[in-house]
């Protein structure tokens, strides 16, 4: 039996299309982009195409999209680069940022940055709590678009304007960094509206294939992070990736042309679990209900069966026939990882050590849906009584 698929914000699957176009630019473009000849000139030139295509997918220009190894990458040329600085400042970090970023705070701190966490309650980072803490000396700012544990989105706009208006008066650059991977095919996402320095995005979250990414950035004033041939704006040495590149670009063409109709068949889908969960008091939303004022995705829903343990409760309904993940699946080799970002958001430790994630993709049908619901609810409830009859 094939267990149905429930972990799409740890990886999609690679679309046909995506992998069709993979196979087709690798056999059509044998050349090296950065080779004089004729074969070499094609491949630079198809790359250029494939830059413009991402470029308009995203609300960029050309010259501001990096492609990189993947959204940890991305995070890293950014994080990296404030490394270079010869003045550490502030560096302020969302607590609920994926690991790629959090776990740079050892390294400014040995460079003499002040790291400064700003929590979110409930799973949110609001403009007034990163105004709080802005400082003359600030560097950066990172705050992620859209939660990989809760779902929730962030007021990015809102949090750049706080920025903006800060930096206004000191007349000091902040850079602001927004890691976007799980914003892409869930809600629009044009970089030109956001008023961010730099964005990550990474393709085997939409159905591309793994191992490629973007780095939106603007400004310019990055430093690389591999050295050599100068590739990507002299930010990401190495020769591009370019079946992988199109391959990718297939993928976004193919998730934001029919954004409007996943969002819908999404949020009915959210609305179904919801509901179907809702009979079991053995569970807990731990992401904030579809139906609360905050901004979600629908698609990554965290619940809780209070007393059994995430990865327990992970294996048995594997064991069924069902993919969730325990947490974050980009944490599961950081022990407590999940929890100590739930922690962040105001979870209790009981709820937080529980804690089970549900993600699911555009081919997720209803029966599914209910079928893990149903599964849930009911696997809780025996356990429950296993645990209390001990
Ligand atoms: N940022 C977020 C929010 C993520 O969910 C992930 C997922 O793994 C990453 C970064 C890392 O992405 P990649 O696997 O492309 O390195």
């Amino acid at each position: 039996m094939i267990p149905h698929y429930f972990d799409w914000a740890a990886t999609s699957p690679m679309s046909d299309r995506s992998l069709d176009i993979y196979v087709e630019t690798a056999k059509t473009y044998r050349g090296n982009p950065s080779s004089l000849h004729k074969d070499g000139k094609d491949a630079a030139r198809f790359l250029q195409q494939e830059r413009q295509k991402t470029a308009r997918l995203l609300g960029a220009s050309p010259r501001q999209i990096v492609y990189t190894g993947g959204a940890t990458e991305s995070n890293a040329i950014v994080c990296n680069s404030l490394l270079w600085r010869r003045s550490p400042g502030r560096i302020i970090i969302s607590a609920i940022e994926h690991d790629s970023i959090l776990q740079y705070r050892h390294l400014f701190e040995s460079k003499g940055f002040d790291v400064v966490f700003v929590p979110a309650p409930g799973g949110y980072v609001t403009p007034g709590d990163i105004a709080e803490k802005l400082t003359e000396n600030t560097n950066m700012v990172c705050v992620m678009l859209v939660n990989n544990v809760l779902g929730t989105v962030q007021d990015i706009k809102g949090i750049a304007h706080a920025i903006r208006t800060f930096q206004a008066t000191t007349g000091r650059p902040i850079h602001f960094h927004c890691d976007a991977v799980q914003g892409i095919g869930k809600m629009t996402v044009d970089v030109s509206q956001l008023d961010i320095d730099s964005a990550s995005f990474s393709a085997h979250k939409f159905q591309g294939p793994r191992g490629t990414g973007i780095l939106y950035q603007r400004g310019e004033t990055l430093q690389p992070l591999s050295r050599g041939g100068g590739q990507e704006l002299g930010l990401r040495a190495g020769t591009e990736p370019i079946a992988a590149i199109a391959a990718m670009n297939a993928a976004l063409e193919d998730t934001l042309s029919n954004l409007e109709d996943r969002i819908a068949h999404a949020n009915h889908l959210r609305r179904v679990f919801e509901q179907e969960l809702a009979p079991f008091d053995t569970i807990a939303l731990v992401s904030p209900s579809s139906d609360g004022s905050g901004g979600i995705v629908p698609n990554i829903c965290t619940i809780a069966a209070e007393g059994i343990p995430s990865e327990v409760f992970t294996r048995i309904l594997f064991d069924i026939g069902f993919c969730v993940s325990s947490g974050s699946a980009c944490s599961n080799n950081t022990p407590k990882k999940g929890e100590t970002l739930l922690a962040a958001c105001q979870v209790s430790p009981a709820k937080a050590s529980s804690a089970i994630r549900v993600s699911f993709g555009h081919d997720t049908t209803e029966d599914e849906i209910k079928l893990l619901a149903q599964t849930i609810g009911k696997e809780s409830q025996s356990m429950g009584r296993l645990t209390r009859r001990r």
